[in-house]
């Protein structure tokens, strides 16, 4: 059966933020000779989320706009302690699966750590860095507020061929660990926190997943990233707004060095989601609480944890388009994500028919050795997705949901004497209510109409519910998975308590005697399909077998917190 599973694209709407229009602006103007360089670059110490994604989607897709076609994914690996060859695999699938080549431009910092080295021997010919022997806690304290100024480091005046040699005796393994530091010299006084002789280079005496032994001082973030942009001649730098004040730090290490390129750093703002956390960190705390199956639970706001609940990628990059770039932080509601996977399953899954929770239900008059094939749409507003036929026989199971001994007015599916319709068969009507010992329904007896055949009635009578169902003897016994939310609370510790207090005990519901319909017999990993009125579902790449389907959730059919989170503003 055709079916729809990943990597698909949709058009993606023409983008037009506030970045792209200054870099059209300075194509105008040819100031980067009309080539345009972006760089996406990940700290290996986690996995990718939807937040990264937005960077992502921004680096490439701007490269993609311009002639060259050039985008960087750069490992940003100074920190060994906390940095893995498991996250760079990750991540490097990831952003495949985005949709998104670097070709032949995979780099990482640690590619340039000799170079580094050499930069910062430069500085300390110029007299614009120095080693310092305070301790680190020392070096917090003379570092000031940002009301008070920082006091000079007492090693400051430290001459060029003293700092030199304290400096080679770092790299050389003289130093344990915090020992000693590396700090550029700019200015104690500075209002920018950043500007106060930040620390450049330190030592780590720890193997590198990339260089092995070679190095036990490792660059610090600030001094890394922005000679690594001008290195591989990015023109745009973009990062997220927590880094504005880092800026002048930027400019300062390219302007003091002379680099021959000096990338221009452009601020926007992070994505934050609503009932979720965007933070590796975080993040990672989860997974290893234990709280989450993995960094790949279906639950993540991960992208390994997207792809294995069966959003897609199309959806993702949807939800990027539409939220925009812009410079104001907002949070964006989860809603808004959902929406776009669901508009797109909409148009591309087919249908079919799954009970989650199952009722037995006989049909009296229906003979035993009887079962029809019926038509099924395979969608109903596509004609040229096909059909495919779901069989019919005595013995059938409905939702138990789908019926109610005493109805409330407004319920329309099945209740004693009454008819409705099985979806693409026929009409029946409830008979008679059969129950254990403790007085539980355990079947329903039924009577059906043969007239009905198809889901209409010749004499024109209507009924008002439409039930789907499975056959007894077709059907086949699944796993399914519901998810919803990871965190019930919108905000997850954002009142100062532990963001782990918010998670929501409900956020996985496993099911272990729904039957699907049996076209699903071979229904393979990672393929998704709406069951028809219960939301969407993509079978679970990992644990899914042929002789055990697993089926995730990926999004039910209607936004049922909307309900909620309005109630949540009124009180
Ligand atoms: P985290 O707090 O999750 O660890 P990070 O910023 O430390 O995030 P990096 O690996 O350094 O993670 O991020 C790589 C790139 O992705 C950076 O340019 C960063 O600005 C960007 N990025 C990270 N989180 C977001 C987000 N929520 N929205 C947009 N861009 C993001
Ligand atoms: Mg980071």
């Amino acid at each position: 059966m055709k079916a729809q599973s990943a990597n698909t694209t949709t058009e993606s709407t023409i983008q037009n933020d506030f970045i792209r229009q200054i870099i059209a602006e300075e194509v105008k103007t040819n100031k980067n000779e009309e080539q345009v360089v972006t760089r996406f670059p990940p700290e290996p110490n986690g996995y990718l989320h939807i937040g990264h994604a937005k960077s992502i989607c921004l680096n490439f897709g701007i490269a993609a706009e311009h002639e060259g076609r050039q985008c960087y994914l750069r490992f940003d690996d100074t920190n060994p302690s906390k940095e893995n060859l498991e996250y760079v695999e990750s991540i490097k699938t990831d952003v495949h699966w985005l949709g998104y080549d670097w070709g032949d431009r995979l780099r990482h910092s640690s590619d340039y750590f000799d170079q580094l080295y050499d930069y910062a021997i430069a500085l300390i010919k110029m007299n614009k860095a120095y080693v310092c022997s305070l301790t680190t806690e020392q070096i917090k304290e003379s570092r000031g507020t940002l009301r008070d100024q920082g006091k000079n480091s007492p090693y400051r005046d430290r001459s060029i061929s003293e700092n030199l040699d304290l400096f080679e005796r770092m790299k050389a393994g003289e130093f344990a660990d915090g020992e000693q530091v590396l700090r550029a010299k700019i200015d104690m006084a500075s209002p920018n926190l950043n500007m106060r002789d930040p620390i450049i280079y330190r030592i780590k005496k720890m193997p590198h997943q990339m260089t092995g032994e070679k190095w036990c001082i490792y660059p610090m973030y600030d001094f890394t990233h922005c000679l690594s942009d001008a290195i591989e001649g990015i023109t745009h730098s973009l990062c997220t707004l927590e880094f504005e004040d880092h800026r002048p730090l930027y400019d300062w290490i390219l302007d003091t060095l002379k680099t021959p390129r000096h990338p221009q750093q452009i601020e926007f703002a992070r994505l934050s989601l609503n009932y979720t956390v965007l933070s590796k960190r975080k993040l990672q705390e989860l997974v290893e609480n234990n709280l989450v199956s993995g960094w790949d639970d279906p639950r993540m706001p991960t992208l390994s944890g997207m792809r294995r609940r069966g959003y897609t990628s199309s959806a993702i990059r949807d939800f990027c388009d539409r939220i925009g770039v812009t410079r104001k932080n907002t949070q964006i509601e989860m809603g808004a994500l959902e929406n776009c996977i669901r508009k797109d399953l909409e148009a591309k899954t087919v249908r079919v028919m799954a009970v989650l929770k199952p009722l037995r239900v006989v049909i009296e008059n229906y003979s035993e050795d009887q079962v029809e094939q019926l038509d099924a749409p395979n969608h109903p507003d596509d004609a040229s997705m096909g059909t495919h036929q779901v069989p019919f026989s005595r013995v059938l199971y409905i939702e138990q949901e789908d019926f109610l001994e005493a109805p409330p007015k407004k319920f329309f599916r099945l209740a004693p004497g009454r008819e409705v319709r099985l979806r693409y068969a026929y009409f029946i009507t409830c008979q008679a209510v059969i129950k254990d010992e403790k007085g539980d329904i355990v079947e329903l007896r039924c009577t059906y109409d043969p007239e009905t055949r198809g889901g209409s009635a010749p004499d024109g009578r209507k009924v008002k519910g439409t039930l789907h169902w499975v056959s007894e003897s077709h059907a086949i016994k699944a796993e399914v998975r519901l998810y919803d939310r990871l965190f019930n609370h919108p905000n997850p510790g954002a009142d100062g308590s532990d963001f782990k207090a918010a998670l929501n005990p409900n956020s996985m519901e496993v099911l272990s005697d729904t039957l699907v319909e049996a076209s699903l017999a071979n229904a393979q990993a990672g393929v998704r399909y709406q069951f028809e009125r219960k939301g969407y579902f993509c079978v679970d790449p990992v644990d899914s077998s042929k002789e055990a389907l697993v089926f995730n959730r990926i999004v039910t059919l209607r936004d049922s917190w909307a309900k909620i989170e309005k109630a949540n503003k009124r009180a």
